[in-house]
C-alpha cells in the first residue's frame, strides 16, 4: 500500500545531481565561503552545460506528478555539495515560487522561464523589512496606482539572490506591497518588479555568519513605476486578500527549505560516518542501548532525526503534487529539518573535536550553513506555531 522506494529513472537522474554536487560544488565550496562576494561563473557556467547535456541526451525528466518531490530530492543532491552555491545557481527561485502560487496562468508564462534571450536569470522574493519579519502582515511598503502602472515606496532587507535579481541579469523581484493599508494584511499584494526598473536600488549586499556564496540584498523602492499588469493575480481586495498567496508560495518553499538542511545534514554525517571508519571507531546497531558507547548514541540518533526529517519532508511535497492542502505538513517538514540540521553540524563538529572545527574540513562551514534553515521561510517558533494553530483549530488572532 505504501512504496518509499524511489523509481529507477528518479535513482538515475539523482545519480547525475550527486556527481554535480560531489565535483562541481565540493571543490569550490570554501573559495566561495572565503569571498562571499564573488561571483561564482565556473560553477555557473558548468551547470548549463550540464543542464544543456541532458536535454541533448535526452535524459528524461521526471514525471510532472512528481516534480515538487522530485525538486526537495535534487535540492538534497545539491545542498550536500553546498548549500550556499546551491542559492546562487540561476533560476526563478523564490520569485518564480510567488508567481507560481500568486499569478495567472498568462502572467506563468510570461514570467517563468529560466532564460531572456539565451541568458539565465534569477527571480527574487522580497517580504521582509526593517521593521517587519515573522509577522509579515506588518508589510509598510506600498503600492499606489496611478494611470497605468503601480507606484511601489518601501524598503525590503535580506533578500535572496536580490543583487542578481535586481540588477545583475535580466530577472525580477517579486515585492509584497500593501495597496491598502487600512486593509490590513488583505490589502497584500505580490508584484513583479522587472530588473533595473527605475526607482529600484541596491543599497547593499549583506555579509553573513552561513550560506555566504548565496547573495543576500538590502533594497529600497523609491516611486518605483511597474505596469498594472505586474500585479500578481487579482487587484481586488478581499478578505483574505493576497496573503493567501504568501502562504501557498510558502507551501511549496518550505518542503524545498527543509530539504536543504538535510542536504547539509547529510553532508556532516556522511563526513563523521567516513571518519569513524579511517579510525576504526565502530558503531554497532541493534545491540541494547546500555550497552552502545555514547558516540555510538550520538551517532544513531543523528542518523534516526536526519531520515524523520527526510521522511515528513516527501510527505509535504508528495501532498503538494497529489493536489493536496499541505500548510501543516510544510511547517512540520521546515520546523522538523531546521533543528534536526542545527544539532547534527554542532555533534559532528563535537564529534570530530579540533577536525571537526578547523577550516581546514568543511564541518565547521556546514555548522555555519545549517542556522538559515531554522531562520527563513517562517522561523523555528513561527513553524511551531503555525503546526498549533493547525493542530488545535486556532486563528492567527485567537494563537500568536
Ligand atoms: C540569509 C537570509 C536570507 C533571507 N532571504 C529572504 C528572502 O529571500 N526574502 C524575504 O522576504 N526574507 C528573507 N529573509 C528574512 C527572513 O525570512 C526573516 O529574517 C525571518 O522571517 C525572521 O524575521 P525577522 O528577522 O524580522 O525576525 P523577527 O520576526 O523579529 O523574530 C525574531 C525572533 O523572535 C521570534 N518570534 C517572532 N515572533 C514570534 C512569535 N509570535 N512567537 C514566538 N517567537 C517569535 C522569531 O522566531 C525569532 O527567533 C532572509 C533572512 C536571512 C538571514
Amino acid at each position: 500500500m505504501i512504496d518509499f522506494e524511489l523509481e529507477p529513472q528518479i535513482v538515475k537522474l539523482l545519480s547525475v545531481y550527486h556527481a554535480t554536487a560531489e565535483n562541481l560544488m565540493r571543490p569550490i565550496s570554501r573559495r566561495y565561503d572565503e569571498h562571499e562576494h564573488e561571483e561564482p561563473w565556473e560553477f555557473w557556467n558548468a551547470i548549463w552545460s550540464a543542464s544543456r547535456n541532458r536535454s541533448a541526451q535526452g535524459v528524461e525528466p521526471p514525471p510532472a506528478s512528481a516534480r515538487n518531490l522530485f525538486t526537495c530530492l535534487t535540492t538534497e543532491e545539491l545542498c550536500w555539495g553546498d548549500a550556499g552555491l546551491f542559492l546562487s545557481i540561476p533560476n526563478p527561485g523564490l520569485g518564480g515560487a510567488a508567481v507560481a502560487a500568486a499569478g495567472t496562468p498568462e502572467q506563468r508564462a510570461r514570467f517563468l522561464s529560466r532564460f531572456r534571450d539565451g541568458k539565465p536569470k534569477w527571480a527574487a522574493m522580497a517580504i521582509t523589512e526593517p521593521g517587519c519579519g515573522s509577522d509579515s502582515a506588518a508589510i509598510s511598503t506600498t503600492a499606489r496606482r496611478e494611470g497605468d502602472h503601480w507606484v511601489i515606496n518601501g524598503t525590503k532587507i535580506f533578500c535572496t539572490a536580490g543583487l542578481m535579481s535586481a540588477e545583475k541579469s535580466e530577472g525580477f523581484v517579486v515585492v509584497w506591497a500593501s495597496v491598502d493599508r487600512n486593509a490590513g494584511r488583505a490589502g497584500i499584494k505580490p508584484f513583479v518588479v522587472e530588473h533595473n526598473t527605475p526607482g529600484m536600488t541596491v543599497v547593499r549586499v549583506e555579509n553573513k555568519l552561513g550560506i555566504r556564496a548565496s547573495d543576500t540584498a538590502m533594497l529600497s523602492f523609491e516611486d518605483c513605476r511597474v505596469p498594472l499588469d505586474h500585479l500578481l493575480g487579482s487587484p481586488e481586495v478581499t478578505p483574505e486578500g493576497g496573503f493567501k498567496d504568501v502562504m501557498a508560495t510558502f507551501d511549496a518553499t518550505r518542503p524545498i527549505v527543509a530539504a536543504m538542511a538535510i542536504g547539509v545534514g547529510r553532508a556532516a554525517l556522511d563526513f563523521v560516518r567516513e571518519f569513524f571508519q579511517r579510525n576504526n571507531v565502530p558503531v554497532r546497531y541493534g545491540i541494547s542501548t546500555r550497552r552502545q558507547t555514547a558516540i555510538e548514541r550520538d551517532f544513531i540518533e543523528m542518523e534516526t532525526q536526519l531520515k524523520a526529517a527526510r521522511l515528513l519532508t516527501w510527505r509535504a511535497a508528495w501532498m503538494l503534487d497529489a493536489g493536496l492542502r499541505n500548510s501543516l505538513e510544510a511547517s512540520m517538514a521546515k520546523a522538523k529539518a531546521g533543528r534536526v540540521v542545527t544539532l547534527i553540524t554542532q555533534k559532528a563538529v563535537e564529534l570530530l573535536g579540533p577536525l571537526g572545527y578547523s577550516r581546514k574540513e568543511l564541518v565547521e562551514k556546514w555548522m555555519r550553513d545549517a542556522k538559515i534553515n531554522d531562520i527563513f521561510e517562517g522561523t523555528q517558533q513561527i513553524n511551531l506555531l503555525i503546526i498549533a494553530r493547525r493542530i488545535l483549530g486556532y486563528s492567527s488572532k485567537e494563537l500568536n
